[in-house]
């Protein structure tokens, strides 16, 4: 892509506002280090105060935005804490997952080095189907799969089809091809036999075309256990939408902690930056949250739109924010859940000049050495 990009920012409730900021301070510096012309943020009302603005947490206005865009950052949203009728309603990121049609959640745990994890050197993804499964909130077209026939009867219901399980599987499988060609496939076919075992079945088929993949598959109650004992010998693990959603915050917190959990949600024309988490009201308004995940899951958005574009140029930026997060940790800089003391602006703007030294040692290794694994140099400390 040559000209600038438009990149839609919708900070959301609780510690949204304090680490979206963060998340664009170190995009802008790699962007600025890279030589790409400068972002162009696009702020969308969406979240509480929206309700307050616009009369809903994701007003029409803000989807039609984004049927505009490419990309976009979300942060996170404290729907339970709506008023009615707003609390009931599909929440925020469910309605603009559906909307656009992101039916991928691709969540990596990694640990840092030099910084405490549950399980030391763990590294890897959770790719979890976002469009159907065992939420109610997603699998109707209209209405919910939730329901109370009488009120003290509460039924839901979930979906799984062979042509979502296949887009998902897909997803994980491309995807270890570009790692450590393992999958693990989650499912709970001893009970859920016919939704879950079909979303095994699908799996299984898909991986037998990629015969250089090693393929696995556990219950997701043995999964846990997998995880806390030995997070740190999978690779790319693919499941439906609920077990992903809680897999994916076992595996952050096991990697060193929730606040470093990324995301990125994706369709195969669009993409939201979304960290696992939630908006952390409990620590809201007090610049202590952890913006990792935030500022890890926009490299993650930089890194989809230089695939997408082929644009060798963000890919250097993702891996830019990548080090710079990598750095600033290993320097004794982190904030109180890592078990630093830094505050959420000041971590962020350790990331964001360690991304500029960088820039400025590319530039002066670029002069020096016009090669081009001269130029890769900074992008290769990743
Ligand atoms: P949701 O259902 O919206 O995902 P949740 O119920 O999983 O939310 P979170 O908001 O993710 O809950 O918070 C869970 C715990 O993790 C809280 O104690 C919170 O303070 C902590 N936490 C979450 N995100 C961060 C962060 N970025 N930095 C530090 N602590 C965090």
């Amino acid at each position: 892509m040559t000209g600038g990009h438009r990149l839609g920012l919708l900070a959301g409730d609780g510690i949204g506002p304090e680490i979206v900021p963060a998340a664009v301070q170190c995009v802008d510096a790699a962007a600025r280090a890279v030589g790409l012309p400068s972002i162009e943020w696009v702020e969308l009302p969406l979240g509480r105060t929206a309700i307050d603005t616009h009369g809903a947490a994701v007003p029409a206005e803000t989807l039609a935005a984004l049927d505009g865009l490419e990309a976009w950052l979300l942060g996170p949203h404290d729907s339970v804490s709506y008023p009615e009728p707003h609390r009931s309603q599909l929440n925020p990121s469910g309605t603009i997952r559906k909307h656009a049609g992101l039916f991928a959640n691709i969540r990596p745990a990694k640990s840092f080095a030099g910084s405490r994890a549950v399980v030391p050197g763990t590294d890897l993804v959770i790719v979890r189907e976002n469009t159907e499964g065992f939420y109610a909130d997603r699998n109707t077209y209209a209405g919910t799969g939730e329901f109370m026939p009488t009120p003290d009867v509460a039924i839901a219901h979930g979906i799984i089809t062979r042509a979502a399980t296949e887009k998902i599987a897909e997803a994980a499988f491309e995807l270890a091809m570009q790692r450590r060609k393992h999958v693990t496939i989650v499912h709970k076919a001893n009970v859920l036999m016919l939704t879950t075992g079909l979303f095994r079945d699908v799996c299984r088929e898909v991986a037998a075309r990629y015969p250089e993949v090693t393929v696995d598959d556990f219950h997701i109650d043995a999964m846990t256990v997998h995880l806390v004992r030995r997070a740190n010998e999978f690779d790319v693990i693919v499941t439906e939408n609920m077990f992903g959603d809680i897999l994916s915050d076992l595996s952050g917190e096991l990697a060193g902690s929730l606040g470093i959990a990324p995301s990125v949600n994706s369709s195969l024309t669009q993409a939201m930056a979304q960290a696992a988490h939630g908006s952390a009201p409990d620590i809201a308004g007090r610049d202590i949250a952890n913006p990792i995940a935030m500022i890890l899951s926009s490299a993650m958005l930089l890194e989809w739109l230089g695939a997408r574009h082929d644009d060798e140029r963000l890919i250097r930026a993702a891996a830019l924010i990548r080090a710079g997060v990598d750095r600033t940790v290993a320097s004794g800089t982190a904030t109180g859940d890592l078990g630093g003391t830094a505050s959420t602006s000041a971590f962020a703007a350790a990331v964001a000049s360690a991304i500029d030294s960088a820039g400025l040692d590319h530039a002066s290794a670029s002069t020096q050495d016009p090669s081009p694994q001269g130029a890769s140099t900074t992008g290769a400390q990743e």
